[in-house]
């Protein structure tokens, strides 16, 4: 069934049931937002923990903000209802829309799409949530290209405002028109971006996080560099970010970007960080430590 979005020119498909791959970090806000704005949703990860944590995680979200809300657990119960988790790519059959959020690797992102597009009904759409891997790219490998999208949202999901829709080179109107539509849905303030290594907010975050890494690779104290970038107005220096962020994603788009751009240095602070497990919130410790 097609409809036109309000300001929207193109008429965009019906968005009745959605799934999300990923159940980490951004899986779970954006599976977690879905639900509250009245999609059904379907989270799939690898593992039943992994998948029984992220359904915890938003539960425990709706909870608190039930509790400043003054709502009773009924709305809870009611969002949760939305929202079920599977480790079967099966369960994700007969979805309209499919949000990957699994790991910032371009093999991963490709295996994940050919083993789930044909599953999927012809019209359904399938949209990447990569922080700077190339779209177009992914596309190659979709047996409908015309259906692929980006939609790049922000950590934490539910709560930051903007959303890059990405334009691949095969991206249909209607495609783009519908991830675009959704957004707003999600009350987001969306924005189509070009297809270009970290779009428009990674391409500039990532120069300042990596001069952040080098002036510490050139010997300054990372807590100090942090603890002054507030001072300077930011809401959070560059290492509580890069933990925020997690710092293998960190790494990951550190190094398409030095790839696709010619940095005045690259630092490696990041690539080494990554290879020990401490990789940030997510893992309970990075720069910082939590709990
Ligand atoms: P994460 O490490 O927290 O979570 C990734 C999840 O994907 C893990 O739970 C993992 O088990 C799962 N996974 C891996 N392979 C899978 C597969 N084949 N099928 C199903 N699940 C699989 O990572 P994240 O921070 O949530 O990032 C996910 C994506 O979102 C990345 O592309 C990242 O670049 C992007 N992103 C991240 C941020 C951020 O701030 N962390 C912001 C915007 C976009």
């Amino acid at each position: 069934r097609a409809k036109k979005a309000p300001g929207l020119d193109t008429e965009t498909l019906d968005v009745a049931r959605a799934a999300v791959i990923g159940g980490g970090v951004m899986g779970r806000g954006i599976a977690g937002l879905l639900a509250e704005r009245g999609i059904p949703v379907v989270i799939r990860d690898l593992q039943e923990e992994i998948v029984r944590q992220a359904l915890d995680a938003i539960r425990t979200r709706f909870e608190h903000q039930a509790e400043k809300k003054h709502q009773p657990p009924e709305v809870v119960a009611e969002k949760m209802a939305r929202i079920w988790g599977t480790t079967l790519a099966e369960d994700l059959a007969g979805t309209d829309l499919v949000i990957e959020a699994v790991v910032e690797k371009m093999t991963v992102k490709q295996a994940v799409l050919e083993e789930i597009e044909p599953l999927l009904p012809e019209t359904a759409l399938f949209a990447t949530n990569t922080s700077a891997l190339s779209v177009s790219e992914l596309q190659k490998s979709a047996q409908r290209p015309q259906n692929l999208g980006g939609l790049h949202f922000f950590n934490p999901a539910e709560k930051m405002p903007l959303v890059e829709v990405i334009r691949g080179e095969a991206t249909s109107e209607q495609a783009l028109a519908t991830l675009f539509a959704t957004a707003l849905k999600l009350g987001k303030t969306p924005i189509v971006v070009a297809d270009r290594p970290g779009f428009l907010v990674n391409r500039l975050l990532m120069a300042f996080l990596n001069e952040a890494c080098l002036i510490v690779e050139n010997g300054v104290d990372w807590l100090s560099l942090d603890v002054r970038a507030t001072s300077f107005g930011l809401p959070m220096g560059p290492f509580r970010l890069i933990d925020e962020v997690g710092i293998d994603i960190g790494a990951e788009v550190g190094t398409t970007l030095s790839q696709a751009f010619t940095y005045v240095e690259k630092s490696s602070l990041l690539e080494r960080a990554a290879e020990h497990k401490d990789l940030g919130r997510k893992s309970g410790r990075g720069f910082y430590r939590y709990q």
